[in-house]
């Protein structure tokens, strides 16, 4: 059994004290889904107050982005070294890292190498485009990604993955894939793709998340799939209630 996860990625929204108030408002709608994994992922300005907020509380911190090298002169960039000061959690490829700040399967490679090195567990996103989608090269896209995304990675670092299919056409569109969709996606794309790369026992223990569009209407549907084992939620991840109400959703699948 693949314990579900939600995580929220707040994206280029809250400052420290808005962060403040809505990991405040999280804690008390989060306290009792204790059968689920839940984590939030704000900017990095706001990460050492969330990470001041959550110790103790079983709600996990995510960082959106980071570099692979250990330091050094990368102006702008956060380390692994410095991530893991805080966080648990760190997304990587998120598609508006790969559209809007060129990022490629090669650096999602690296990145995802740095975060286990460093004892995060890296969230990959991967996921097509509309033209892809509509072109039906989604599969082959979702396939090359895991695999080029999680090259050389031996089964024990498998084991430490989280996955976020993540069609960019759903994201922040309202659009949501149907969760009948997103779970072929995930049983027939994506975990044989992992199966091949570490084996099956790891493979059906690696969690796949949903994401693109994710409400807390939608949420159920696609907790309710085989191989849909969480969210990685934007837009609604900025909203206390929302994002609980996703989380409930989770916890009751
Ligand atoms: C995301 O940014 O990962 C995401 C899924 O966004 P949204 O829920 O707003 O579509």
């Amino acid at each position: 059994m693949r314990r579900k996860f939600v995580a929220g990625n707040w994206k280029m929204n809250k400052t420290i004290s808005e962060a403040r108030q809505l990991i405040t408002e999280l804690l008390l709608a989060l306290k009792p889904l204790e059968d689920i994994d839940r984590a939030v992922c704000p900017p990095a300005t706001a990460l050492p107050i969330a990470a001041r907020l959550l110790e103790g509380t079983g709600v996990g911190l995510g960082a959106q982005n980071m570099y692979w090298q250990e330091n050094g002169a990368y102006t702008g960039e956060l380390s692994p070294r410095m991530v893991a000061e805080l966080c648990q959690y760190v997304i990587i490829g998120h598609s508006e890292r790969r559209q809007y700040f060129g990022e490629t399967d090669e650096t999602v490679n690296l990145k995802v190498k740095a975060a286990l090195t460093h004892g995060l567990t890296p969230i990959v996103c991967i996921g097509e485009s509309l033209e892809e989608n509509r072109a039906g090269k989604t599969a082959e896209v979702v396939s090359r990604q895991t695999r080029e995304g999680l090259a050389d990675l031996t089964p024990e670092e498998g084991a430490r993955l989280v996955i976020a299919y993540e069609p960019v056409w759903a994201i922040g569109t309202g659009l949501a894939a149907t969760a009948e969709d997103a779970n072929a996606i995930h049983r027939d794309v994506v975990r044989p793709a992992l199966t091949e790369m570490f084996g099956d026992e790891v493979a059906q223990g690696i969690r796949i998340q949903y994401g693109g569009s994710v409400t807390p209407e939608n949420a159920a549907g696609f907790f309710s799939q085989s191989d849909i084992d969480g969210a990685l939620v934007g837009g609604a991840s900025l909203k206390a209630e929302s994002f609980a109400a996703i989380a409930r959703a989770a916890a009751g699948a």
